[in-house]
């Protein structure tokens, strides 16, 4: 894949950079792109309006490897008073969760924990849990955190990513499940012995593993497929692909990100398709910006060109 987006994959790692960064006054504006501001109250105002046009939402507390338990304590929390204000508000909003950021690097044990109880309270609360999908070693790691899970309760979903080999297996043993599965390409700077290196070849697999997911068996044994992407060509191939085989609103919703392709989100709710978009708050902001721009080379000069105007 391209070269600024592994240079900027780098960069997202960088705690020099990282410090210097979030500092400046034009990365703090240009990131507001990407999320309505740092606290709850900011996401949660720009849910309800999201709400009034039709869009639910998924919130995510940014945030990742943290490295005391201390930290995964306190998101572990947060997590659940957000379930509690969401229900409070009467706003259709789920959550979604790093495992690095419930302490999987520190302590798996602990980690599951945290996520049993952020699972229950949103049983309890009629809501739902995404487990988010980090870099490549954290895949069997994560999988395993959500068989654990998904056995006790089904208030909860996983992210899979297109742009690795092994994806394909993965589906298939996570369908007979029933499992709420979150399709996306993949953020992360991967090896081409783990995944796709051409866009072409994960744009395909993408097409290919959605329809999987969507067949009857996977339908029939409860499952339901999180669209996450803003490719308007990979949407509507799925639309025109849901349409021919009549596959119901229950088994799928399309899902993006905040301040990504509006024109597409109008457009696909406009159609009557289920939509959420995710929406971001929390003061670590910094390698999820750069991702985020590492997706799209035409932000990196966006940005440039004010940092030297
Ligand atoms: C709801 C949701 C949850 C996600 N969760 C995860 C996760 O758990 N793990 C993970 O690895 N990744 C996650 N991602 C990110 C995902 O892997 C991709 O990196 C990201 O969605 C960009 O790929 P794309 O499918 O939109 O397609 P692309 O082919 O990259 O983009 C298609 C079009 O969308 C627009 N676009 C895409 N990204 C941007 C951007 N940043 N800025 C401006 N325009 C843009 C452009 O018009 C572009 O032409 C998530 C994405 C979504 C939508």
């Amino acid at each position: 894949m391209g070269l600024a987006r592994n240079i900027l994959l780098a960069a997202s790692t960088n705690a020099w950079l990282r410090e210097r960064a979030t500092k400046t006054a034009f990365v703090r504006r240009s990131v507001s792109t990407f999320m309505p501001g740092e606290r709850l109250e900011d996401a949660m105002g720009a849910s309800q309006t999201q709400q009034t046009q039709g869009i639910g939402t998924i919130f995510t507390k940014l945030g990742e490897n943290v490295t005391k338990l201390e930290e995964a304590d306190a998101v572990a929390q947060d997590y659940l008073d957000v379930l509690d204000k969401v229900h409070a508000a009467g706003l259709r909003a789920q959550i979604s969760v790093k495992p690095t950021q419930l302490g999987l690097d520190l302590d798996k044990e602990i980690c599951v924990r945290h996520l049993q109880r952020l699972v229950d309270r949103a049983g309890e609360r009629n809501n739902f849990v995404w487990i988010d999908m980090e870099s490549s070693p954290y895949v069997d790691p994560t999988i395993d955190l959500f068989r654990r899970t998904r056995a006790r309760s089904a208030h909860v979903g996983i992210a899979l990513q297109a742009y690795l080999y092994r994806t394909e297996k993965d589906v298939e043993s996570l369908v007979p499940l029933g499992s709420a599965i979150r399709l996306v390409k993949g953020a992360y700077l991967e090896s081409p012995s783990v995944a796709f290196p051409k866009k072409a070849d994960v744009d395909e697999n993408f097409y290919k593993l959605s329809c999987r997911m969507l067949q009857e068996d996977a339908q029939r044994a409860g499952g339901l497929l999180h669209i996450g992407t803003h490719d308007p060509r990979l949407a509507d191939r799925l639309t025109t692909y849901i349409d021919v085989r009549q596959v119901p609103k229950s088994a799928y919703e399309f899902a993006m990100l905040y301040g990504i392709q509006r024109p597409l989100q109008q457009r696909l709710v406009q159609a009557g398709r289920p939509l959420r978009v995710l929406i971001a708050y929390g003061d670590y902001w910094f390698p999820w910006y750069m991702r985020r721009l590492a997706e799209r080379p035409a932000n990196v000069w966006f940005v440039v060109k004010n940092l030297f105007a």
